[in-house]
């Protein structure tokens, strides 16, 4: 038989929400036998149209599939979902929202119950689920097992990113990436307020920001990852802590200036000070990351 026309894995959906939606149409799309139990039944009506299996409770859909995919709003909804289903020989892939410890918990509980256990981070939003130009992927952490019997199934909605047997490490992975993103939006939130009250148009300056954080972002990122590894912050310094915290009543003042809270800037320059004032002027801004474990 000619592996395009090998029997696809069936799948069990719990979760018809936005994402869980999108979901199930990959899957339908691409063939493979979809079960599907939703909270609110009528959130289902679409999907049994276009050819899912409707169950009426969450156990009735896990009994259905090897496979069950969770992706319900938090950890708290994936308990009660779970809570009666009989989820001894399942392979349970919980793409819900959690945070790693929880992620772990989860993992250890479904263990305990006979299942194995994988965690998974969705860096995708539901219009970018099943269309990989857009570039989405979620990461999968836990049972490795279980995540190379059914990577071709994951594959489906969206590409997929491994990060280890931890059932936590793809939470963990989620949440660096959009706090990492949560900082860019801060950022440029201060950026569009500063120029708010003034002759320069939110359309102007928005491609000068991009291409700004663009070009800062990849350099940053790599040497700040390989002096976290080497433990040296000095060598090759282009911008030094004391010239970047010399420079920043710079920012305050112009804030002030413009009528603009600086709320979003000052955590990050306290913490440029803090360092300046324990460690070596000649450092960049690594030593910021070992300020915040503390
Ligand atoms: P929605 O709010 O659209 O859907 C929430 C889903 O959870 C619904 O199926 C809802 O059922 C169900 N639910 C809520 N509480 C309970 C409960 N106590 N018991 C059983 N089911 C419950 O959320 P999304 O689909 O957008 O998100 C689902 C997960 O995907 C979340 O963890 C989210 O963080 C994650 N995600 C979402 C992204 C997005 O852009 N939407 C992006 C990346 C990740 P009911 O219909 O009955 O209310």
């Amino acid at each position: 038989m000619a592996a395009h026309s090998l029997p696809k894995t069936p799948v069990t959906l719990l979760g018809l929400g936005a994402m869980g939606t999108a979901l199930a149409r990959t899957w339908l799309a691409a063939g493979h036998p979809l079960t599907v139990w939703n909270r609110t039944a009528a959130r289902a009506e679409p999907l049994a149209a276009e050819g899912a299996a409707v169950a009426a409770t969450a156990a009735e859909a896990v009994a259905a599939s090897p496979l069950v995919v969770v992706c319900l709003l938090d950890d708290a909804s994936v308990e009660a979902a779970l809570d009666t289903a009989v989820l001894t020989g399942k392979d349970v892939v919980n793409l819900t929202t959690t945070t790693p410890s929880q992620a772990r918990a989860r993992a250890a509980w479904a263990e305990a119950r006979g299942a194995r256990y994988l965690d998974g981070g969705i860096m995708a939003v539901p219009p970018t689920i099943g269309v990989p130009e857009a570039g989405g992927y979620v990461f999968y952490s836990g049972d490795q097992a279980l995540f190379d019997t059914h990577a071709p199934a994951l594959a489906v909605p969206a590409a997929t990113r491994y990060v280890g047997t931890d059932p936590g490490h793809a939470a963990l992975h989620d949440v660096a990436l959009l706090s990492a993103m949560y900082g860019m939006f801060a950022g440029t939130a201060h950026a569009f307020a500063l120029i708010r009250e003034e002759d320069v148009a939110p359309a102007a300056l928005a491609p000068l920001l991009t291409e700004w954080l663009t070009a800062m972002a990849a350099p940053h990122i790599a040497q700040t990852a390989d002096r976290l590894t080497s433990g040296d912050y000095t060598t090759n310094v282009v911008s030094n802590l004391g010239m970047q915290t010399a420079g920043t009543p710079t920012f305050l003042t112009t804030a002030a200036d413009q009528g603009v809270s600086p709320e979003l800037l000052t955590p990050y320059f306290a913490l440029m000070r803090r360092r300046l004032a324990e460690g070596d002027p000649k450092e960049d801004l690594t030593g910021v990351v070992d300020l915040l474990l503390r």
